[in-house]
């Protein structure tokens, strides 16, 4: 598969090398050239075939021919070593947990299929390549965990000392080998300001090769929308036309699961849940886009002002608002409602979410107002057990911590604290 620029103003290029890079020359996201819809057959029988054989086929075109298709079913394969459960509460709500992965976030599939991607392609090459990121808080444990011991791959995250959770931190910082944590002396916006500088420091880029691991890459972005079809392959018999909501950020995976989508997926409707961070539900109601500082709430892997992906949707609608319209909601809700969300869900459903989750939940209430027939899959981000704060603080109940998070927390923290960006360049350098 081939891809081109956004910006339309870099060359086309390979999957290879819109991986390595991240981002086009010109700044701009990669994106496909061409989606090819699925044979109908594949949905018909979808219930038959396993997860890994449905991500394998599903992906194989943004893929192949760079990676050999027995490479790239192992890739898949490894990448999907957990469940992805889906639990109908009621007649017009389910839920897909995407939180059984090493790191209990959703992003885990993307940062392991990444990992897998790059550790090919640098396989048979000389040249390291040093993936760098900023984290607030989960891309950072994703990533060092889906890249730890690829080989080739060195990763280097920068996160604000004292503003991620404890075992946000551990995730960060005890795994080792190839990974290395940098605490740096500020807010998350310092440590993203200077893996930007880094990126664009010329001197530097001559001495290494940096890429990016946040949903702009592709190979982060794309394997997000295996889960569509996954819950698609749980409701079929029930439902025959299915919405998603999703708790957005970036708007990387509801970007990916209308993708699926354009392969053929039968869905009616895709909501987009967002905290007070409102840039696109202002931009739904008025058809103007207005980027705005970040707002700090409780569903903090949402709290962002100026989503990356969502020119890839705009992208996907050839532009034509009226389209996307047809297509997508979003709707926004603030912190109180979030938590009383929490304690819905737990005294009507019995069920224990995390605040991104819960606001994915709200989304698919607002929605049912108006489409009672409908059901509504909301998707769950995160074990609420990396919430607990919030969580235990409005069930008024101790939740369970799960093994994954237990024994990360025992480990020993090992970081490098840095307070400028002359001290990472140093780093990087190996001065
Ligand atoms: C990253 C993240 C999101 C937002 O996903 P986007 O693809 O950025 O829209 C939602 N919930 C959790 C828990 C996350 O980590």
């Amino acid at each position: 598969m081939e891809y081109y620029s956004l910006n339309r103003k870099a060359p086309i290029t390979t999957f290879e090398n819109a991986v390595i890079q991240g981002l086009a020359p010109d700044k701009g996201l990669y994106f496909p050239t061409h989606i090819e819809p699925l044979p109908r057959d594949f949905y018909k029988t979808i219930e038959s075939r396993s997860n890994p054989e449905i991500a394998y086929t599903a992906i194989k075109q943004f893929i192949s021919p760079e990676i050999p298709d027995s490479t790239l079913k192992a890739i898949v394969e490894d990448t999907l070593s957990f469940d992805f459960p889906v639990i109908t509460l009621n007649d017009q709500i389910s839920v897909l947990e995407l939180f059984h992965g090493p790191t209990m976030a959703f992003k885990d599939v993307g940062a392991r299929f990444m990992a897998r991607c790059l550790g090919f392609f640098t396989k048979n090459s000389p040249n390291r390549i040093t993936v760098l990121v900023a984290t607030s808080g989960d891309t950072g444990g994703a990533v060092a965990n889906g890249f730890l011991g690829v080989k080739g791959v060195d990763v280097v995250i920068l996160y604000p000392s004292g503003k991620v959770s404890d075992i946000q931190e551990k995730q960060l910082t005890t795994l080792g080998q190839n990974i290395t944590a940098l605490e740096v002396d500020g807010v998350f916006d310092d440590c993203q300001d200077m893996v930007k500088q880094a990126f664009v420091d010329e001197q530097l880029n001559k001495k290494i090769q940096l890429t990016s691991a946040n949903s702009i890459n592709v190979a982060r972005w794309l394997p997000q929308l295996f889960y569509y079809l996954f819950a698609y392959k749980h409701l079929k018999s029930k439902y025959n036309a299915i919405v998603f909501c999703v708790p957005s950020g970036n708007f990387g995976n509801v970007c990916a699961g209308m993708v699926a989508q354009k392969l053929g997926l039968p869905v009616s409707h895709f909501i987009a849940a967002n905290n007070k961070n409102d840039t696109v539900v202002n931009y739904m109601n008025t058809q103007s886009y207005h980027p705005k500082p970040s707002i700090p709430t409780i569903s903090n892997a949402m709290d962002v002002g100026n989503p990356s992906n969502f020119v890839r949707v705009l992208e996907l609608y050839d532009n034509v608002f009226m389209d996307l319209k047809s297509n997508l909601s979003s709707y926004s809700f603030s912190d109180d409602e979030t938590e009383s969300a929490i304690l819905e869900l737990y005294d009507k459903c019995d069920y224990i979410a995390d605040p991104h989750g819960a606001v994915g939940y709200l989304g698919a209430k607002t929605y049912l107002k108006n489409n009672p027939k409908s059901h509504v899959v909301f998707l769950e981000t995160a074990h609420p057990a990396k919430f607990l704060n919030v969580v235990e603080k409005v069930i008024d109940k101790k939740i369970d911590i799960p093994d994954q998070i237990q024994s990360v927390m025992k480990k020993e923290k090992k970081s490098i604290k840095i307070n400028s960006y002359e001290e990472l360049k140093s780093f990087l350098l190996g001065d």
